[in-house]
């Protein structure tokens, strides 16, 4: 009898039909004598819509105040999901319970809109299992020391899950979702992409870091730290399919490198368009001049990315980087109001129509040209590159966003990854 984690995402519990085709597969499964816990995203399109009401009322502010009644309102929408899902297992005849993060005991940081989960008390979930119910805790939330309701980030159910599996020490978290497991980049931008029966977590990591929405990055840092046992699978199969066929379709994330591995030197392509790029040109080639930069940034608690310096020229140079799209204002307003008066530098020009592109693969550890490949497919392309970052399994373009498509799918081909590996 195995302890399992179920996370259904938004699509997969988008309307009553979906939720109650939901129940009847974890009935299913409670049925086959396994102990189940649930984790549901909100209802697809819920987040954004209460998200959107407050917008309506105040444009976003970065402040604690409104950000803690964001996360008040956006919490709702995945307890109105479990309390459906709850209410569906037991018109199957499942004895269920629902519980939102804070009963549950979903102990987080104070970082409203994307807090980090430090702790959490499974007793009372422990309870219920023992009882024979299935036991529904809501995705996506917790709560502070002082009792406020907090949010894990978008995309933070697949976190709520693996961390409750990795409390639990559960057999295994299955992630089901709109497709049936994780592919050599999106679908939806690439029909040739193909599904990954396996993926090393350190792909995994990579890929959710560098832009795949797939699983949420911090979910996969958890199964990480945790080892836990991680699956993303399809909840659009028939609830009725053979349990055990259902346990090893989609795609298995792994933590050693094993012979059955394909042995593809790049895995995937990730992209992201949620970047921007500033550049404070004319700066005084000096030491110090990087860290009087991105420390103000750092201090505002804005995360930079990818960074370049260029040569200098008659002692100044121009540095630029990348910023999250929704910081770019912020982060132009701290450099034109904080930096640029003490540091002499002529001004700052912003880019915010640009993406990222990434290829990733263990194997580009062993193999050398691998990044020069995706720089000649990409100037075939007619493609201009204006910032390249790379790290040991990993190399990331900066480019124009509008070339973003044709880029993934000229990679993807470039680097078979259209066809079966061997
Ligand atoms: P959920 O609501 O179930 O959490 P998400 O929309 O967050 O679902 O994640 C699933 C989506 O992730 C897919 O529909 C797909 O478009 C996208 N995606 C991005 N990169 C990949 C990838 N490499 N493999 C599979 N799906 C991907
Ligand atoms: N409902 C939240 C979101 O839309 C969390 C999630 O779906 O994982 O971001
Ligand atoms: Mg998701």
């Amino acid at each position: 009898m195995a302890l399992i984690v179920h996370k259904y995402g938004g699509t997969s519990m988008g309307s009553t039909e979906r939720i109650r085709n939901v129940a009847k597969r974890v009935a299913k499964w409670a049925r086959a004598g396994h102990r189940m816990v649930v984790v549901p995203s909100a209802m697809s399109g819920e987040t954004n819509r209460l998200l959107g009401l407050a917008k309506e009322l105040a444009p976003a502010k970065p402040t604690t105040p409104y950000n803690r009644e964001l996360d008040m309102l956006a919490a709702t929408g995945e307890q109105a999901s479990s309390a459906l899902l709850a209410i569906a297992l037991q018109s199957e005849g499942v004895e269920a319970v629902s519980y939102t993060g804070w009963q549950m005991g979903v102990q987080t940081d104070s970082s409203y809109t994307k807090a980090r989960i430090e702790r959490i008390d499974d007793e009372r979930v422990r309870a219920d299992l023992d009882a024979g119910r299935v036991v529904v805790v809501t995705g996506f939330q917790g709560v502070d020391e002082l009792g406020n309701i907090t949010t894990l980030g978008r995309g933070g159910s697949d976190t709520s899950a693996v961390a409750i599996a990795a409390a639990m020490k559960a057999d295994e978290c299955l992630i089901y979702t709109d497709v049936d497991g994780v592919y050599t980049t999106d679908p939806r931008v690439e029909p040739d992409a193909r599904r990954l029966a396996k993926i090393s977590f350190e792909e995994m990591l990579e890929m959710a870091s560098l832009g795949s929405k797939v699983l949420q990055i911090r979910s996969v840092e958890f199964a990480g730290k945790y080892r836990v046992p991680l699956r993303v699978l399809s909840s659009f199969t028939p609830w009725d399919i053979d349990i055990n066929e259902e346990a090893v379709s989609g795609t298995l994330i792994t933590f050693e490198e094993d012979e059955t591995m394909e042995q593809a030197v790049v895995s995937g392509i990730a992209f992201s368009r949620d970047e921007a790029k500033i550049s404070v040109l004319g700066v005084p080639d000096k030491p110090g001049i990087a860290y009087h930069i991105l420390g103000a940034v750092a201090d505002a608690n804005i995360e930079v990315d990818v960074i370049i310096q260029n040569l200098s020229k008659d002692g100044k140079t121009d540095f630029s980087f990348t910023v999250n799209r929704a910081e770019f204002a912020r982060t132009v307003d701290l450099l034109k109001t904080k930096v640029l008066p003490t540091l002499g530098a002529a001004d700052i020009v912003g880019d915010t129509k640009i993406c990222k592109v990434s290829i990733v693969g263990i194997g580009m550890r062993s193999h050398v040209g691998v990044a020069s490949k995706m720089f000649r497919v990409l100037s075939e392309e007619g493609i201009n590159i204006q910032m390249i970052s790379t790290s040991e399994i990993k190399t990331s373009v900066v480019i124009d966003e509008k070339y973003m498509e044709l880029a993934v799918r000229a990679l993807h081909k470039a680097f078979d990854l259209d066809q079966p590996a061997n």
